[in-house]
């Protein structure tokens, strides 16, 4: 298998994690799924400004994620037209990738960051990636990853560099360290 090859297979991979509801398309369906597992786990209430500001990042998500790679705009990103727009695209811009996500994931570490000190714990970003379907023992690699000063705390910059890094080139952990 060539770099290329795999690098493909790892993309497609990460289609998983955002088909949310598992039925084969990413839709704007998946992205409210995703925040509404997230503010259930946390017990934070839609209706509430982290709430709401989780529901704004899902969304404009949903609209950059199809902006990229929703080719014919069918408002649903089928696998095919995510691993071509995600090689494609992403890949030689992976800041393009960062800056969509950026609104999510802050509203996220809000959601998760118990309490309201500004900065999300890893054990509560594990949570966070259980809560959306990540395995166990893939959603601890990815926490611990992403602390990169190992301060136990994730900040913005943290997560949205060691997201963008997740899902468009390699697995946590994974490499040379
Ligand atoms: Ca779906
Ligand atoms: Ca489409």
């Amino acid at each position: 298998m060539d770099a290329e090859e795999l690098y493909r297979r790892r993309i497609a991979s990460r289609f998983a994690a955002f088909d949310q509801d598992g039925n084969g398309h990413i839709s704007r369906e998946d992205f409210t799924t995703a925040a509404g597992r997230l503010l259930e786990e946390f017990g934070v209430p839609f209706r509430s400004d982290r709430g709401q500001a989780l529901a704004a990042g899902a969304e404009a998500f949903w609209q950059g994620m199809a902006g990229i790679a929703d080719v014919d705009g069918d408002q649903r990103v089928t696998r095919g037209e995510f691993v071509n727009g995600a090689v494609k695209r992403l890949r030689d811009n992976p800041d393009r990738f960062a800056e969509i996500a950026r609104p999510f994931v802050r509203a996220l570490l809000a959601v998760a960051d118990q309490d309201g000190d500004g900065k999300a714990g890893i054990g509560e970003l594990e949570r966070a990636l259980r809560a959306l379907g990540v395995d166990e023992h893939t959603a601890a690699l990815a926490a611990e990853s992403v602390d990169l000063d190992r301060s136990g705390l994730v900040d913005e910059e943290e997560a949205v560099t060691a997201f963008a890094r997740y899902f468009m080139t390699e697995e946590p952990g994974a490499g040379t360290a």
